[in-house]
């Protein structure tokens, strides 16, 4: 059996390990339109610093998850990062964060959490980045993939759908597949919306080191949501002597800010962050910023819905948009339970 997956962030490449592990004779190619592996948990290197520009850390979901981010993963550069989350308010009152959450792993990797992805990805699989799936056609065997430039990408007899819901709905608009079938899929995604997300890095000179590692806004009323301290993670993700912060704007925030030039974000952020954290952080000596238009799912797809033209058509979906959760280990978790639901239904196929 064949089978293409399209997204090559933490829940497709889950999909991919899972399948890798309980039906190596399946051919699973994953198509990826950006130029790495892991989707929103996504890593950049910049002027000798290491930062996450995306999500920030995971913790497992149970013993099992445990042991494999633990033991069956490599981990001779997974951390888990040793100072606490703190809360604010509105008003940039800082307190001592949830102790409970505060006692349980926040794990990243030293080189950036991005790493994960590469860990994750078997060596099985065949990878096609920087190809955007455009559209889906459905043929008497199966179905063909072109891409955005028109070229005929692979043909599968299954596809796993694993972007945020609505580019999975863009993408099912677009296809030929039978009229009642995607219009019952698209209505089924429709409840998984989400938020954006405007993530600004900022580097500093000088060395800023407080008891957090970073700061989750508690009442939601402030516009920035979490900001974090990126050398809490592992000295080496920052030059010596200097700080880097990334910031995650709130929904709003974000939206308003969202065309703003470089340099009036940058200005802006860092007068927040200075008024925030109380430490005379000065001017930046340079940003980043990433705009993450699907940031975080507010809602999840029918579950019922979704998965019931898995057998009879080949069409599964895992991600985020069926959690409900903007969480890795979800979206993990998501990706194996869909790649059991592959293999069972394949069965004799494989
Ligand atoms: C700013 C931010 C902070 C976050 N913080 C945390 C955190 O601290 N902890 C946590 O657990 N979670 C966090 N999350 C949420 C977490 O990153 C996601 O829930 C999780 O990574 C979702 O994985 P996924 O595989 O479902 O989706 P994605 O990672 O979005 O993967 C989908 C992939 O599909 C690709 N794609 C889309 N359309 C196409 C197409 N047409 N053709 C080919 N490829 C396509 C995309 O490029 C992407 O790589 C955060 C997210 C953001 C944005």
């Amino acid at each position: 059996m064949r089978l293409v997956v399209v997204g090559a962030g933490l829940s497709g490449l889950a999909v991919a390990h899972t399948l890798h592990s309980i039906a190596p004779q399946m051919a699973v190619h994953c198509v990826e339109k950006s130029r790495g592996l892991g989707g929103r948990v996504a890593t950049r290197r910049h002027e000798g610093a290491t930062f996450d520009h995306g999500a920030q850390f995971f913790r497992p979901l149970d013993a099992d998850q445990m042991h494999f981010f633990t033991q069956t993963l490599p981990h001779d550069t997974l951390i888990d990062i040793a100072k606490p989350v703190y809360a604010f308010d509105a008003q940039n009152r800082i307190t001592i964060g949830d102790s409970a959450q505060n006692n349980e792993p926040k794990f990243v990797y030293r080189d950036g959490l991005n790493t994960l992805a590469k860990l994750i990805r078997p060596a099985s699989m065949t990878l096609s980045l920087q190809t955007r799936i455009q559209r889906i056609e459905a043929t008497t065997t199966g179905y063909t993939i072109y891409s955005d430039q028109g070229v005929r990408i692979d043909s599968a007899d299954a596809l796993v759908f694993t972007p945020p819901a609505p580019q999975t709905i863009e993408l099912l608009h677009a296809s030929t597949i039978t009229e009642s079938v995607k219009n019952d899929l698209i209505k089924g995604l429709a409840p998984a919306t989400y938020r954006p997300c405007l993530s600004v890095s900022l580097l500093y000179a000088g060395f800023f080191d407080p008891a957090y590692y970073a700061l989750v806004n508690n009442d939601r009323a402030h516009p920035i949501s979490w900001l974090a301290v990126e050398h809490a993670k592992h000295a080496a993700r920052v030059p010596e002597g200097h700080t880097l912060l990334t910031a995650q704007l709130a929904p709003q925030a974000s939206r308003d800010l969202w065309e703003v030039d470089e340099a009036t974000l940058y200005e802006t952020v860092a007068a927040w962050a200075q008024t925030l954290t109380g430490h005379p952080l000065g001017a930046p000596l340079w940003g980043d910023r990433q705009g993450w238009r699907y940031a975080l799912p507010d809602g999840r797809a029918d579950a019922t819905t979704m998965q019931s033209y898995e057998q009879s058509h080949g069409l599964y979906f895992a991600g985020d948009a069926h959690t409900g959760l903007g969480r890795i280990q979800l979206a993990i978790q998501n990706g194996a339970a869909v790649a059991q639901r592959i293999a069972a239904h394949a069965g004799a196929r494989i």
